[in-house]
């Protein structure tokens, strides 16, 4: 797939929660962005440093390019999509990128497992596979800090309608629902994982414990470990060695 250089207006923003807004892009008039379902867009800015986001839309329904925007205190890009940026502003982004799709040779059911935005390329790929058919068995763990993080639950609420197994787990507060880590509710629900295929996406802690967790304790094998960790650039350059 061609990686490509566009500019592109915000078309619309809208919160998805207090740290969260969801970015609406329109490519111009006869340009089209091709990518596969769970592949993450750079923003290129002034400081020549690339700030990535996961494409939330699958690649059927791409009118408009789809990112889920964490706030970052301090962050120049997301401090600016939170506070300055207006719609119909003018973004350059690069793209498309990443491994982290949709592998539709294997036979095995599937965990996802996001934390936080981690939700955004988790549901290109749900949406994908609905889209396309898909007969493997599908579960799906979210984990937030606070129950207010979830966001967009109508829509989940349609997946389960059409079998996935959805699970909400909150670290930070007690509520109605699962509480702790959210790859240790895979851990309690799963004694073998051996013939699954996991996709884990969002804070890097959380992909490195499900992999280390996964492989060690419940026989997943490596090559069923799909990933892309949120990490960002550091804030300036590593010296060269002396
Ligand atoms: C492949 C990939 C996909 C990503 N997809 C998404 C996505 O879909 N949604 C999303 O919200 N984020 C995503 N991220 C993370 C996102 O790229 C960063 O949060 C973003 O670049 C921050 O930009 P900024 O200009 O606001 O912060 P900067 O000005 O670049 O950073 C300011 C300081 O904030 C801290 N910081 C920056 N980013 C983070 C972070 N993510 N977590 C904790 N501390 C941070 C660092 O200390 C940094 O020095 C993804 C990252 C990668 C690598």
């Amino acid at each position: 797939i061609p990686v490509k250089m566009l500019p592109c207006r915000v078309e619309k923003m809208e919160k998805l929660a207090d740290d969260v807004m969801a970015l609406f892009l329109k490519l111009p008039a006869n340009e089209r962005l091709q990518f596969l379902a769970g592949q993450y867009i750079d923003i290129l800015q002034k400081d020549d440093k690339p700030r990535s986001f996961s494409l939330a839309n699958a690649p059927h329904d791409d009118g408009l390019l789809e990112l889920h925007v964490r706030y970052i205190p301090g962050g120049t890009f997301t401090e600016h999509v939170f506070k300055t940026m207006k719609e119909r502003d003018i973004l350059r982004i690069k793209g498309p990128m990443g491994s982290f799709f949709l592998h539709e040779d294997s036979e095995k059911p599937i965990v996802f497992v996001a934390s936080g935005t981690g939700f955004a390329p988790v549901k290109a790929i749900i949406e994908h596979a609905l889209k396309i058919g898909f007969k493997r068995e599908m579960h799906f763990y979210w984990g937030v800090r606070k129950a207010a993080d979830l966001y967009m639950l109508d829509k989940i609420r349609a997946w389960e309608a059409q079998g996935i197994k959805f699970t909400a787990v909150v670290s930070d507060e007690a509520w109605e629902g699962r509480s702790g880590f959210v790859h240790q509710a895979v851990l309690e629900d799963f004694a073998d994982l051996s013939g699954y295929d996991v996709y884990a996406c969002g804070a890097p802690v959380v992909v490195e414990a499900a992999h280390r967790d996964f492989t060690a304790q419940r026989g997943l094998p490596n090559s069923a470990f799909y990933s892309d960790a949120f990490t960002f650039a550091p804030k300036s350059p590593t010296p060269p060695a002396a």
